[in-house]
């Protein structure tokens, strides 16, 4: 859709803000809700990171650009900017255009703020779990380095935390009050209420639970690639999209299956060229990306970092983890899969081929594994999906936009 769109018919759809931070993990599964909204009739305008211009388009939603936004931001400056940049457009564009609600997602914690701001009723998109206090001091102790920084109480945070107050992009005087205390009308989590932790903490009249996010997906398989033609059992390896420079860790998984009764297929990102990897037996099949849903249909095993997304489509096709977390939300998802019985949690400094091998073996001959996933995965596939979610945000944004209008 470009910007110079027709004006809204009346009697037709909404008219949706939505904001996210420019991280794939965060960004892709809100664009299977953009797109079921789009779907419904109605308007989307999108703010992102200039980059994901042909993701969002591809929905159906209009694409706006963070305003002067750097054109390759480093790690700190992206980190930095982007929420700001973030804020400052759609106060530009509401001030400019009217919008029925905002949707934000999570990790955007200046959305409260910014719907109150443009007096919009709010809907916050999480694409990891819902956080608690408890959940979030978790994720300080075992998320690494960067998440300790952001989320320790301790100087760096207090004086971000600072600024974001004094500026208005916090109504709450820290992150962690504001995501915690200062939640939106409604929160959608993709995944399902039994996978997440504590979840009796989060009530049904704000926080709902919809499963993963499965629609607008990219589909395209590599050359060569016939998973029906595959020996199994079938082991699909990858460490998702971001932390995946793991060259020793697909060299230990070559190493585990060369020689075992089985077929392994390897998404290992753009980063690590197969031809570093060495000669490939023939049951090993490496590709720089795979069609993810389509993989997990045919998977018996999945060897996965622990990426929220993978973990939720991986629950929902059934197929049992061996999860070894990278770092960020991963170590607390990967307790929770092996406090559910959906797999096992091995750690990256025991990630031998000896140690993959014998834990790929147990999970594969598990039966407990098994009933487990056919529970949660049952839970995932009655949650609603984007469907429910697009239908729900209708009527709680109509609603609201009556009684505006009756008072
Ligand atoms: N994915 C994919 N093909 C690949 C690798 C990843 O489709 O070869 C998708 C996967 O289905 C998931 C997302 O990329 O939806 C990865 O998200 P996740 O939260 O698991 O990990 P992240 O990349 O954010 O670390």
């Amino acid at each position: 859709m470009s910007d110079d769109r027709p004006a809204r018919e009346v009697g037709g759809g909404l008219r949706f803000l939505a904001i996210c931070l420019p991280y794939s993990g965060h960004i892709n599964p809100t664009l299977g809700t953009v797109a079921t909204l789009v779907e419904d009739g109605h308007d989307v305008t999108y703010i992102l990171d200039p980059r994901w211009r042909r993701e969002v388009e591809a929905t159906g939603a209009r694409f706006i650009p963070y305003d002067h936004y750097p054109q390759n931001p480093g790690p700190l400056t992206r980190s930095l900017a982007a929420p700001r940049r973030a804020f400052a457009t759609a106060q530009r564009l509401a001030a400019e255009e009217g919008f029925d609600a905002l949707l934000y997602e999570a990790l955007f914690s200046y959305g409260k703020a910014l719907a109150d701001a443009l007096q919009l009723p709010a809907v916050r998109l999480s694409s990891t779990f819902a956080y608690n206090r408890p959940l979030l001091e978790k994720l300080s102790r075992t998320g690494g380095r960067h998440l300790t920084s952001v989320l320790r109480d301790g100087p760096l945070y207090r004086a971000l935390s600072k600024h974001a107050h004094r500026k208005g992009f916090l109504q709450s005087p820290d992150f962690i009050t504001e995501i915690v205390d200062n939640p939106p009308d409604l929160t959608y989590v993709y995944t399902s209420r039994s996978f997440q932790v504590d979840a009796d903490a989060f009530p049904d009249d704000r926080f709902r639970f919809i499963g993963p996010s499965l629609n607008a997906r990219r589909r395209d398989s590599p050359a060569g690639l016939d998973l029906a033609a595959l020996k199994r059992p079938l082991i699909y390896v990858s460490m998702g999209t971001l932390l995946n420079k793991q060259r020793r860790l697909y060299r230990a998984c070559i190493d585990a299956f060369a020689a075992a009764p089985v077929s392994v297929v390897m998404s290992i990102g753009q980063h690590t060229g197969a031809a570093t990897l060495g000669a490939l037996p023939p049951n090993i099949h490496v590709y720089p990306w795979v069609p993810q849903l389509e993989l997990l249909r045919h998977a018996d095993l999945f060897i996965t970092h622990g990426g929220m997304n993978s973990v939720n489509e991986s629950i929902h096709a059934r197929v049992p983890m061996l999860v070894i977390p990278q770092g960020n939300d991963q170590p607390a998802i990967a307790d929770r899969i092996q406090e559910l019985g959906l797999g096992m949690r091995v750690d990256p400094e025991h990630a031998n081929p000896d140690q993959l091998r014998a834990a790929s073996e147990s999970i594969l001959a598990s039966s407990s594994i098994k009933t487990q996933l056919a529970t949660i995965s049952h839970d995932m596939h009655s949650a609603g999906g984007n469907t429910r979610a697009a239908a729900e945000i209708t009527r709680m944004v109509e609603a609201q936009r009556t009684r505006n209008h009756d008072t």
